[in-house]
């Protein structure tokens, strides 16, 4: 086992957390977490099934009595808390993600400080969930509302950002009163106990963050099938959010489901090529391309075709990827560009595997809707481009994919940022940039991509639920 050195060896944990309790799933079930940069053992972990998910759920509905009636500042405190620890032990948490999701080092950080902001930006939430009175237009009649945590939430989320995914989920729901039991996916336990260490550490209270994972499929059954779960947060792939979607309407449960996506990337006649380059390195490369709102399908205008993708693939030099996650997605990519190959595209740089699953920087030129690189998630660093005539080819191309996560565009024309932000099909939408991300903002699909939105105060409504109130007067 070749485990990274930590500061602070607490933060390794290697057992999970049920209310407030680091113990080992009663399983016999064993998994391994691989380091995919070396391959290496990291550690190895005892598998949840339904009992330890039961076990967590019970936990999380005891400490929700108290902690929905927690004086919204005092979680807001406690929130802040957990966010000061997260920048304290960045290095270390780092080291951690780095370890089990490979990203390179100084990514890791970016992503932790990323996701650390959505819990400060939570934390400041938590004292603005405000109700609102109703102008009566009856005598005898009031009417107002209360904003109330949904109860036990359940969060499912994915290995491509171990630490973020979390916080984005857990934040809201803390500072809405909510209480959780996060199942991290198996290939990234290791951020998700380090971050629900720090909420003990934090001191928030036992049972308000429970942390199980092993057998996904057992546990998102459990986790389903019980009433006391009043709500499902999913980040993961569009087949798996229909399954859990299904499985929720037993106890018509709140859904938040962040699937797959197909994100086109245009670029005009008028875009300013640096800035391209720029947006489409970021677009594309963070993570090596393993983000759900990646550029997936690149569309060059005809009139800069004959250059564009020489000039990009030839600015590729200083890209820094990590490797992909595991076998599986490697070979996901090469049948991807085998299949782009077969059907006349053309490599312009890398295309072949380096060593173990690190895949090169990749340039295809040529690809069409025939292939199927652009109808799946590539989730690699692969960019895949093809070329249009018109802005309303463009559009058509953009919009024709069953899902709708992300669109970039790349123009500067005014009158074609308002017309195309009327008609692509997406829940975000990037104009002139490649990084679209904040938690102030609302993040989110439509279409096959997902329901409900991650961030910005549309985030913790999520958690929330209006309650209507009506009084009669004398
Ligand atoms: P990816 O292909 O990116 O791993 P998945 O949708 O398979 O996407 O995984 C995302 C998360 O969903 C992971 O935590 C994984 O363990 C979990 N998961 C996969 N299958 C199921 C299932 N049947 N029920 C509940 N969770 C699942």
């Amino acid at each position: 086992m070749t485990l990274p050195t930590l500061h602070n060896t607490d933060l390794l944990r290697t057992q999970w957390l049920i209310g407030g309790q680091w113990v080992p799933a009663l399983t016999e079930d064993l998994f391994t977490v691989i380091n995919p940069t070396t391959q290496a053992t990291l550690c190895t972990l005892s598998s949840c099934g339904a009992h330890e998910a039961n076990l967590a759920i019970d936990c999380a509905s005891k400490a929700l009595e108290d902690w929905k009636h927690t004086p919204a500042r005092k979680r807001a405190e406690l929130l802040y808390q957990w966010f000061e620890l997260i920048h304290e032990h960045l290095d270390d948490l780092a080291l951690l993600l780095h370890a089990e999701q490979g990203k390179p080092l100084e990514e890791a950080k970016g992503e932790l400080l990323y996701g650390a902001s959505f819990v400060r930006w939570y934390a400041a939430e938590a004292e603005r969930n405000y109700g609102r009175t109703i102008p009566s237009p009856h005598s005898d009649k009031r009417f107002f509302t209360f904003q109330r945590p949904v109860g036990v939430c359940a969060a499912i989320t994915p290995w491509n950002f171990p630490s973020a995914m979390i916080t984005r989920k857990i934040a809201p729901a803390l500072a809405a009163g909510c209480t959780v039991v996060l199942k991290p996916s198996e290939e990234t336990p290791l951020s998700a106990l380090a971050l629900a260490y720090l909420t003990l550490e934090a001191g928030i209270p036992s049972g308000v963050f429970n942390v199980i994972g092993g057998q996904a499929e057992d546990i998102g059954l459990a986790l389903t099938e019980s009433p006391t779960v009043r709500k499902l947060s999913f980040t993961g792939s569009t087949r798996v959010g229909k399954r859990l979607m299904s499985q929720s309407a037993a106890h018509v449960k709140k859904l938040s489901l962040e699937l797959g996506g197909n994100a086109a990337f245009l670029v005009f006649e008028d875009a300013s090529l640096p800035q391209t380059i720029t947006a489409l390195q970021q677009a594309k490369f963070r993570s090596s391309g393993q983000s759900c709102v990646a550029a997936n399908r690149i569309f060059i205008h005809e009139s800069l075709y004959s250059s564009f993708p020489e000039a990009f693939a030839a600015s590729l030099d200083s890209i820094q990827c990590g490797p992909l996650i595991n076998q599986k997605a490697l070979e996901k990519v090469q049948r991807l560009i085998g299949d782009a190959v077969e059907k006349g595209a053309q490599i312009l740089l890398g295309g072949e595997v380096e060593s173990g699953t690190l895949f090169p920087p990749t340039v295809l030129a040529d690809c069409t809707p025939e292939m199927d690189i652009f109808h799946e998630e590539i989730f690699g660093p692969i960019a895949a481009m093809g070329s249009f005539s018109s802005e309303e080819e463009a559009v058509q191309l953009a919009n024709g994919t069953p899902y709708g996560l992300a669109h970039y565009v790349m123009t500067q024309d005014m009158q074609r940022i308002w017309r195309l932000s009327e008609q692509l099909e997406s829940g975000l939408l990037a104009f002139n940039t490649g990084l679209l991300s904040d938690p102030a903002c609302p993040f989110g699909g439509v279409k096959c991509s997902g329901i409900g939105k991650e961030g910005g105060r549309e985030g913790i409504e999520e958690y929330l639920e209006t309650q209507y109130v009506c009084l009669g007067m004398d």
